[in-house]
């Protein structure tokens, strides 16, 4: 008996790394026009759920790009919601080092 579960790998828009869509956040372009996030069905971007990568694709716009809805707030908002989880997730108090 083996049970052999190959991982679904997506690319990441900011790394272009490969990794298991389970470790990466999904946002859907939705027919209605509207933006989902880890469920619904269209034209999806994937993104590392690591500071780095949420940050460079919000500066660079690259879910905007890859789901070619150049102006959808929602795209911004829910990065900012993402890197602020990890920002609370990684605080470690005594070490603060600005970045940019
Ligand atoms: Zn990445």
């Amino acid at each position: 008996m083996s049970t052999t579960h190959k991982p679904v790998v997506r690319r990441c828009v900011s790394c272009t790394h490969l990794k298991d869509r389970t470790q990466m956040l999904r946002l859907v372009r939705l027919a209605s026009g509207g933006l989902g996030l880890d469920e619904g069905f269209g034209r999806s971007a994937y993104v590392c759920r690591s500071r780095r990568c949420l940050q460079d694709a919000r500066r660079r716009k690259r879910i905007q790009k890859s789901l070619r809805i150049p102006n959808h707030p929602a795209i911004d908002a829910t990065l900012a919601t993402e890197l602020d989880k990890i920002e609370r997730h990684n605080q470690k108090p005594g070490q603060d080092s600005p970045v940019g």
